[in-house]
């Protein structure tokens, strides 16, 4: 077994091809449906938000996308990103297991995200689009856009929830350094914000408003797309160039995984890491995978299977996905990233046939775990992050306590830069572990479109 600490793979072992593990599942993903006729919908339902090249890559049963050479010529700005053994954490934690994490923080967004929002951006362009449109929640994604929007010349209008754009002013300033527009959510811009306000003046947001209003934006404006940077499969399929650098890199340091972590809030970079070792479990491997999401927005553990609006203002399909309800109004926390209701379908539906296991921790424990973590390595995690380290933690004091070794790879899905407030919270005591209203809940399950 190799001695490195980093495994860095060279620019021209880059992947060619995003995986779609699509071409694989023994049970397809059930389809997303037309809200009114209750069928499954077709490229024109898409077609007035989305790219053409887009809607195939969500449909397709293709296991290999060729990944085009003009957004492999951006990915090379920071890919592949390095594989570290973390043996500083595995002495800390005085365990015999191995502890790998892929590091996603080396893109100029500081997260996985812009995986998918350089191609995204590329499709549009190659159409023809003038402007996206997008929400975000802790503002990683609308950077990672507005990044994209500025290498392609396109113009980028983010709605940022808007607890978060109160709580994180320095997301908004990277935006705008990228030439974005970014607009507090609800706003008064839109039929769906305007509603949310006069319903609740003080609404401090969610992601489900936000994607109203973006959606809103788009399907009002000939010149105008949306651009999710979670969720639909596209983006589960672009974010697999981490998955497949991580084989390669664990081929490198002689060592395979038997424990792939992730954290998950709409899934993407779970899959992205995951669906590569899942494709090689369909064919026999025995490698366990764990989603790791947040006690206050429990989706995967407490959520319901079934079909529902992916938001508040019932604008989009209805996906099949294990969901709190569309009107479920998460509790405030740092982790934004991983505040949705619902979850990709394609993991959902992972979950559902039993291809991966799922857990949810509260935040003070997953800061605790992120500052150890950052003590031993010396990276400081994303607070989304955070939940992918503190898995991997829990799973190396297991280990030490059953005297076994095993190999653990984890997600560090991005870096926490731009959240050093929610550092600032946790060391000042001042971090709750905000749990949900189970009324809320209820109610909000209660509402469910009565579908499948
Ligand atoms: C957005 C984000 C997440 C959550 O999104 P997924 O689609 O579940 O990956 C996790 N980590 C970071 C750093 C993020 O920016």
């Amino acid at each position: 077994m190799s001695e490195s600490t980093k495994y860095l793979l060279p620019e021209d072992r880059l992947p060619k091809a995003w995986y779609n593990l699509n071409a694989d599942l023994p049970v397809p993903v059930p389809p997303p449906l037309h809200p009114g006729t209750g069928q499954p919908i077709g490229p024109d339902d898409l077609a007035p938000i989305f790219p053409m090249a887009v809607i195939a890559q969500e449909v397709t049963t293709e296991r290999w996308v060729e990944i085009p050479e003009p957004v492999r010529d951006v990915y090379k700005l920071w890919r592949p990103s390095p594989l570290v053994r973390a043996r500083r954490l595995e002495k800390a934690l005085g365990t015999p297991a191995r502890i790998y994490f892929k590091y996603e923080g080396v893109s100029p967004a500081g997260s996985h995200k812009p995986n998918t929002s350089v191609p995204q951006a590329f499709y549009n362009k190659q159409e023809g689009v003038k402007r996206l449109s997008t929400e975000t929640g802790a503002g990683q994604w609308g950077s990672s856009l507005a990044f994209a929007g500025s290498l392609f010349g396109l113009e980028v209008e983010v709605f940022m929830v808007k607890i978060s754009y109160n709580q994180k002013p320095y997301r908004r300033a990277l935006m705008e350094t990228y030439g974005a527009t970014c607009v507090a959510s609800p706003s008064t811009l839109t039929n769906a914000g305007r509603a949310i306000l006069e319903k609740d003046p003080e609404s401090s947001g969610s992601l489900g408003i936000a994607i109203s209003e973006a959606v809103e934006v788009a399907a009002s404006r000939d010149d105008t797309k949306y651009a999710l940077g979670s969720v639909l499969n596209h983006v589960c399929l672009h974010q697999t160039v981490i998955g497949e650098e991580a084989m390669m890199q664990m081929e490198m340091a002689g060592d395979q995984p038997d424990i792939v972590i992730a954290c998950t809030g709409g899934g993407s970079n779970f899959a992205g890491l995951a669906f590569p070792y899942i494709r090689e479990n369909l064919k026999g491997a025995k490698v366990r995978v764990i989603g790791v999401e947040p006690a206050s927005c429990p989706t995967l553990t407490k959520g319901v299977y079934a079909y529902d609006f992916g938001d508040t203002g019932h604008l989009t399909p209805l996906v099949k996905m294990h969901t709190l309800g569309s009107t479920f109004m998460p509790p405030g926390s740092h982790a934004g990233g991983l505040r949705y209701h619902g979850m990709a379908p394609m993991v959902s539906h992972v979950k559902d046939q039993g291809l991966m296991e799922a857990r949810a921790y509260h935040q003070t424990e997953c800061f605790a775990a992120a500052v150890q973590f950052a003590r031993a390595e010396g990276i400081v995690p994303a607070p989304e992050s955070s939940h992918a380290v503190k898995a991997a933690i829990d799973e190396a004091l297991r280990l030490k306590a059953e005297g076994k070794t095993e190999t653990i790879l984890f997600n560090l899905s991005g870096h926490g830069h731009f959240d050093m407030q929610a550092y600032t919270d946790y060391f000042a005591g001042n971090l709750k572990d905000n749990t949900y209203d189970q009324s809320a809940l209820d109610a909000a399950l209660a509402e469910l479109p009565k579908i499948g």
